[in-house]
């Protein structure tokens, strides 16, 4: 058999995926009710329908995946000569590709040492969570296991995941989570806790952390897992003096460090990763959705050496080194495009065009808000943005959420996809989030820009 997706009845595919697909994240009735989208084909930054609509993607594959753009031969055609010299062989043995990517990934990476492949963010994390735990059985009576996670992040899917995420949306009616997952304040400046030092409030915030430990018992923490910048949550940057004081209080109560890296790596905002812009010095990293662009599923957890070498073997010990196993942890088409999704971010320069497009994209952001009073905060790091709606800018009150599925409704119309948070915490359902391609031109931002400008004067005009 032959199989190309270029030839298909648009008709019976939009029939059969209404028939037969369960979508993700979607409400059940007006999918019934209504025309499902199908995108058949993606370029550059641009995707098209079943109906042949094009779109100009600004949240790359709707959640921050395809940072080098869509319709990259050379990616493809690196996964075929792959997969037809050794598709697959699990990671009980090593493989080239696998060991090709960890190089160059470790590379760019000062610090840290090892490479655990996995297929997808929430499988990178549960890695963690596990080490953790066996970490402390071996080395703290199994007390130290704890493992703490912040207020407004997403660490992932499985239940475990959930159990370390601080999302009311993604958690409601999944309980009984995990037991050992705490979860600490955030720390949205924006949305700053009644009684915060707003003077410094960075510091503030971390030290709430601090309370948690002290509340917890330091001797049950093992680990602290942080988005570097807190993603579906928001678009929300630790304010000043935040990562600072984090790091000391992980380094006085002996707490690993995690960062999950699932949307902030490999290039989204303007470096490798984003906790490089911070000096942080993590234990542990989890990455996956721009890895490798979408092209094929992989997660990594990258481990320091000193992590690692917490597993190695006493002479006796058959059952302390990390007896976990992925199956597609051991497919090779994910360090395959890995390796030529590195070398694109390298040979077109595209950590410098997310700097110098995201400067230009908060530019427009924030003539937005002098023109819209319902933009209450625009924040975002490189090509990673988002903006607050508000009914008040005094009270800041959020925007029923109505207004965001209006102006994502209304952008998507005008040939523009753009993303939102989704009832992520009850109230802050009210975040328009950007994420285009790291490719992206300074035209394509004036396109997703505008899109959003004619939105917001149709939707939400000054009174
Ligand atoms: N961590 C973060 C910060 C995420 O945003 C996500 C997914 O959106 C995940 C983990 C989970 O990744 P996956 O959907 O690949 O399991």
């Amino acid at each position: 058999m032959t199989y190309s997706s270029n030839e298909f009845d648009a008709k019976e595919v939009v029939g059969n995926d209404r028939k037969h697909v369960w979508h993700h994240l979607s409400q059940h009735k007006p999918y019934e009710e209504t025309d499902p989208m199908v995108i058949v084909k993606g370029e550059g930054m641009r995707v098209w329908d079943a109906k042949g609509n094009e779109y100009l993607d600004a949240v790359s594959g709707a959640v921050w995946t395809v940072n080098v753009g869509y319709g990259r031969t050379e990616i493809a055609d690196a996964v075929r000569d792959q997969l037809v010299t050794l598709n697959y062989f699990a990671q009980t043995a090593g493989n080239v590709p696998a060991a090709q990517f960890a190089e160059k990934l470790i590379e760019k990476m000062p610090g840290m040492s090892r490479v655990y492949y996995s297929n997808s963010g929430s499988e990178a994390n549960e890695k963690v969570f596990k080490m953790v735990r066996q970490i402390a059985e071996k080395n703290y009576g199994g007390k130290k296991h704890k493992v703490l996670f912040r207020e407004r992040d997403y660490h992932g899917t499985t239940i475990t995941a959930l159990s370390a995420t601080g999302q009311f949306e993604r958690k409601n009616q999944y309980g009984p989570f995990t037991p050992g997952f705490v979860e600490v304040p955030h720390c949205c400046e924006y949305r700053a806790q009644e009684g915060a030092d707003l003077e410094n409030y960075g510091v503030w915030a971390a030290d709430q952390i601090e309370k948690v430990i002290l509340a917890e018992g330091p001797d049950t923490v093992g680990c602290l897992c942080l988005e570097p910048i807190t993603a579906g949550g928001g678009v929300i940057e630790p304010p000043q003096g935040y990562w600072d004081r984090v790091q000391e209080i992980c380094k006085k109560y002996n707490v690993l460090l995690h960062i999950d890296e699932v949307v902030c790596g490999l290039g989204r905002t303007g470096k490798w990763f984003g906790y490089q812009h911070y000096g942080i010095k993590p234990d542990m990293v989890t990455m996956a959705k721009g890895v490798a662009s979408g092209y094929a599923a992989i997660s990594c957890t990258v481990t320091t050496e000193a992590v690692f070498d917490l597993f190695k073997e006493p002479e006796d010990g058959r059952m302390d080194y990390f007896r976990d196993i992925s199956t597609f942890g051991g497919c090779t088409a994910g360090p395959a495009a890995a390796l030529v999704n590195m070398q694109i971010i390298e040979d077109e320069n595209l950590l410098d065009n997310v700097v110098e497009q995201g400067e230009y994209l908060r530019g427009r952001l924030n003539q937005l808000m002098e023109k819209y009073d319902v933009i209450g905060d625009v924040r975002g790091k490189g090509l990673f943005a988002g903006f607050e709606l508000v009914k008040d800018r005094v009270t800041k009150e959020p925007v029923d959420e109505s207004v965001s599925v209006q102006i994502g409704a209304h952008c998507m119309a005008n040939g523009v996809i753009v993303g939102r948070t989704n009832r992520s915490f009850k109230e802050f359902n009210n975040t328009m989030c950007l994420s285009p391609a790291l490719i992206a031109t300074r035209a394509d931002i004036d396109k997703i820009v505008d899109a959003l400008d004619n939105a917001l004067a149709d939707v939400a005009p000054n009174s």
